[in-house]
């Protein structure tokens, strides 16, 4: 409820008894004219002056109300598989820090990426819609947000700061997803190894140009979006974080080098790298990377947690990796399977009980559960649930059905089964696997089940892409150029980690 303090309730009491003193003007006024000149004049003034006193009250107000809002941090980890951190059952010890922050959140065990390919699942998250409802759709850096309003538009209409520091460069400008950040920072430096034509950023530096930003004065909350890129390959952790990691080398065959980036039944070959070619050794350097994020996500959590201010954080990725399922090595993008869908997903936020829930959840849920316990308006459309609403009434999520598409494949999650659809076929594939480690996830058909009514009708969903403006295109190209060009891109170097 408002209050008001004593000197504006006086100002009211003023104005409403100059109210009254015009009145018995009026009624005493001789002649008609000059009465309601009077009247008029001095009606003026008051309202003027009640107007001019009291709205920077009125501002004040929502401008206070603005200021209690809490901060906001999405982390999106790419490529991480959850079977990985030990807080999903991993005992690798590559996690310690997101370990810790699970133990103080409410840990989502079934989570699902709209996609198994960067733009497209980000764009979910961004927008709350499916991927067929969005005008990325299933498509990677060719195509772009058009119009549709995203979480930091939101925030940044309710008030917020807004700043987002991305390590992927089919996350730049060109597709979209800047909408709504007052600072978008997608400066990449470094050269991906084995394709000189890809940049990326590490976890140290956007973690370094993270905490610039956020040791800023500023009056007004801020809602942040780090993305990391470090676990997508080719896996090359710094050497002390490769050090930290030694998984139990099973006795197995190397795997065969091949010449293109699939991964059937062989190392893909940007994953390629000098060294062991073994599952096992390639798991390791995986799991090196996740130590490297796990660190720096840590000196960003501790230094947020120095702010003294309630902040919601929640952690997820934009899909997984296979390692082996159905013959697919170090690889996504090209199936719908819990190998390359299923995601970590860890909600903190003032209030909320630390927990495990086994209900399934998805990227749309991403922006209205944000935004919700930020007390602003969920945009309408969104598909997404606002999460805090059902674990603050201790009430099991909803049985529903959530979708994974690539285009020519897309499957409906619904409970602990998944049924794939191949486009090119119209043919399903039910399948039933465990939740509890995606690696054994297994094939037995469900008997003879058909596809459901909401999967058909999201099949039915007519798509409307956006396709990436040229101009931007070749802009965003051609600083990378002059990046490279003034030494800033050391193309084909090696080591390119510290
Ligand atoms: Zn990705």
């Amino acid at each position: 409820m408002m209050t008001f303090a004593p000197q504006k309730l006086t100002l009211i009491r003023d104005h409403v008894m100059f109210e009254c003193m015009i009145r018995r003007i009026a009624r005493s006024a001789p002649r008609r004219r000059i009465k309601s000149m009077v009247i008029r004049r001095l009606r003026l003034f008051s309202t003027i002056a009640f107007v001019v006193i009291l709205t920077p009250f009125f501002l004040s107000c929502s401008e206070s109300k603005v200021h209690e809002r809490p901060n906001v941090l999405l982390i999106t980890l790419d490529t991480l598989r959850p079977d990985f951190l030990g807080a999903y059952g991993s005992s690798a010890g590559a996690s310690p820090r997101i370990d810790e922050f699970a133990r103080k959140s409410v840990v989502f065990e079934r989570a699902i990426a709209a996609s198994p390919r960067t733009v497209p699942s980000h764009a979910s998250i961004m927008t709350s819609l499916w991927v067929r409802e969005h005008s990325v759709g299933w498509v990677n850096g060719s195509s772009r947000i058009n119009g549709e309003e995203c979480l930091a538009d939101v925030f940044a209409a309710g008030g917020y700061d807004t700043a987002a520091f991305v390590g992927n460069m089919l996350l730049g400008t060109p597709v979209g997803l800047d909408s709504g950040f007052d600072l978008y920072d997608d400066e990449l430096r470094d050269t991906e190894a084995n394709r000189s034509n890809f940049v990326e950023r590490q976890a140290d530096e956007s973690t370094e140009h993270a905490m610039r930003w956020l040791a800023e004065e500023r009056e007004r909350p801020w809602f942040l979006w780090m993305h990391y890129q470090d676990a997508h390959g080719p896996y090359i952790p710094p050497k002390e974080h490769a050090a930290a990691i030694q998984l139990e080398i099973a006795d197995e065959a190397p795997l065969p080098v091949l010449d293109k980036n699939r991964g059937k039944n062989g190392i893909p070959a940007y994953q390629v790298r000098p060294g062991s070619q073994t599952p096992s050794a390639y798991a390791e350097r995986y799991a090196g990377e996740i130590h490297f994020i796990d660190a720096w996500l840590g000196k960003l959590l501790r230094a947020i947690g120095e702010e003294n201010r309630n902040t919601i954080i929640l952690l997820t990725a934009d899909h997984g990796e296979s390692f082996g399922e159905e013959g697919l090595w170090f690889s996504h993008g090209f199936r719908t399977t819990p190998d390359q869908v299923h995601i970590p997903f860890i909600l903190q936020a003032p209030g909320l009980e630390p927990t495990r829930r086994s209900g399934l959840v998805h990227h749309v849920d991403v922006a209205p559960t944000l935004i919700g316990l930020a007390g602003l308006e969920v945009p309408h459309g969104s598909r997404g649930l606002q999460l805090a609403e059902w674990l603050e009434s201790g009430q099991s999520l909803p049985t529903r059905t959530v979708f994974s598409d690539i285009g020519t494949e897309v499957s409906a999650y619904r409970g602990d089964h998944f049924v794939r659809a191949n486009l090119h076929q119209r043919e399903s594939e039910p399948r039933r696997f465990s939740w509890t480690s995606t690696r054994n996830w297994s094939v037995s058909p469900l008997s003879e089940k058909p596809l459901s009514r909401d999967f058909e009708l999201y099949l039915e969903i007519e798509t409307d892409f956006a396709t990436v403006d040229e101009q931007s295109r070749v802009e965003h190209e051609l600083r990378m150029r002059q990046l490279q060009a003034l030494g800033y891109l050391e193309a084909g170097e090696e080591e390119v980690k510290p």
